[in-house]
């Protein structure tokens, strides 16, 4: 089988060495797609919300505005930006970064993800069906545009990640309950939707990247690249160890499932740079126990970090609450309140809050696990 490239441009910043850096990782690609002419592209950029200069929580403006320019430049026909952030419209985040006329008179489309449907996954799928935003199909191209960024639940959101916004919001919620505690089950549907959707481009803003309380409350990290390949997973594979994460979650059940690609690098690779984690979603996951269903979840409560709010942050929104599937929070006197009884653990809460006021952290008995986990693995590794 042959090797997917997963292409690198480093020193780029979101000035005037952008476009070469988007260039260098875009060519691979072009030569793996042929020719664009007379094609229609749709671009689908990570657009969580953008909370004015500076912001990490997106793709940053430039990268999307280049990379529209890139595509029409190399003849595409037609390019046109869709996704469907939680809270504001699409275009409406786009305008809010100050770039929603620059695309329009590009002649860039922009609209909100509308046409959910369900479909069938390919053979290799674990969820026979998922319903999703259909627009996708009406376009030539699908390019992914991500930022590389922690996430409380799955670590790191890459390029696979990017692909649940072509669920609809409110099936978003059902999903995260669904999944609740399970991350390898959310996971697989991660999975499911990279088979499905299967995008021929993919980029990846590594330049400022995002570490910590991610994906929605995490602070800027410079990591000074690019990324991009013709496969998503590919370029998540590459890219993790390079954060730090060589066990990605995504990635080892995508080994399991026997799906992960063969990949190479090319291009200028960035040096590692271990960016800050979130505290791990839950050993019990990363383990695996053979315990009966009940017993997991029974001891899940205590072996996975819990959402904890700062009180002095938190101003009463109620977004938190609105975004939690299971209804678990509600706002009493101004602030949010927990029902930690009924939370799976989806961090839905943290990654809207707009004040970053909601943190994962470890109970007591999740560091006493792990630290028996690491004298276990000290006395197995003397052996
Ligand atoms: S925790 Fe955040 S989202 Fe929830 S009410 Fe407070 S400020 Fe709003
Ligand atoms: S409280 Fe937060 S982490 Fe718990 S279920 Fe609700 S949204 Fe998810």
């Amino acid at each position: 089988m042959s090797k997917i490239t997963v292409a690198f441009a480093r020193n780029a910043g979101y000035g005037a060495g952008l476009r070469p850096a988007l260039e260098k990782v875009f060519a691979p690609q072009l030569a793996a797609y042929g020719d664009l002419h007379d094609r229609s592209v749709m671009l689908k950029p990570n657009l969580l919300t953008y909370r004015g200069e500076g912001s990490v929580i997106s793709v940053h403006p430039r990268f999307i505005v280049e990379t529209a320019a890139m595509f029409l430049d190399h003849g595409a026909a037609k390019v046109a930006i869709l996704e469907n952030p939680a809270v504001q419209s699409a275009p409406a985040v786009l305008r809010s970064m100050g770039i929603a006329e620059d695309l329009k008179k590009m002649g860039v489309e922009m609209a909100n993800f509308a046409d959910y449907r369900p479909c069938f996954t390919p053979a290799e799928a674990r969820f026979r069906s998922v319903e999703i935003a259909q627009e996708y199909r009406t376009f030539d191209v699908t390019a992914d545009l991500a930022k590389a960024k922690t996430h409380a639940m799955m670590t790191l959101t890459l390029c696979v990640k990017n692909l649940f916004g072509f669920i609809s919001g409110q099936n978003r919620l059902g999903w995260h309950l669904a999944a609740g505690q399970e991350f390898s089950r959310f996971a697989d549907l991660l999975l499911d939707l990279y088979l499905t959707i299967r995008p021929q481009f993919n980029f990846l803003d590594a330049i400022t990247g995002m570490e910590g309380n991610g994906p929605g409350s995490g602070t800027p990290v410079e990591l000074g690249f690019v990324a991009g390949s013709a496969d998503a997973l590919a370029l998540d594979a590459e890219v993790a160890p390079l954060l730090g994460v060589p066990e990605l979650l995504i990635l080892r059940r995508a080994r399991e499932r026997g799906i992960l690609p063969e990949t190479e690098r090319a291009g200028e690779v960035p040096a590692a740079h271990a960016i800050k984690l979130p505290d791990p979603p839950g050993i019990v996951s990363s383990w695996g126990l053979p315990l009966p269903p009940l017993l997991r979840k029974g001891m899940k409560r205590f072996l996975i970090s819990r959402p904890e709010l700062d009180p002095e942050r938190c101003i009463g929104c109620g977004l938190c609450a609105k975004m939690c599937p299971p209804q678990s929070l509600k706002i009493v006197n101004g602030k949010a309140r927990f029902t930690l009884s009924r939370c799976i653990r989806c961090y839905c809460c943290q990654e809207h809050c707009p004040q970053g006021a909601i943190r994962p952290v470890k109970p007591l008995s999740m560091k006493m696990a792990e630290h028996l986990d690491a004298v276990l693995h000290r006395l197995l590794r003397r052996r």
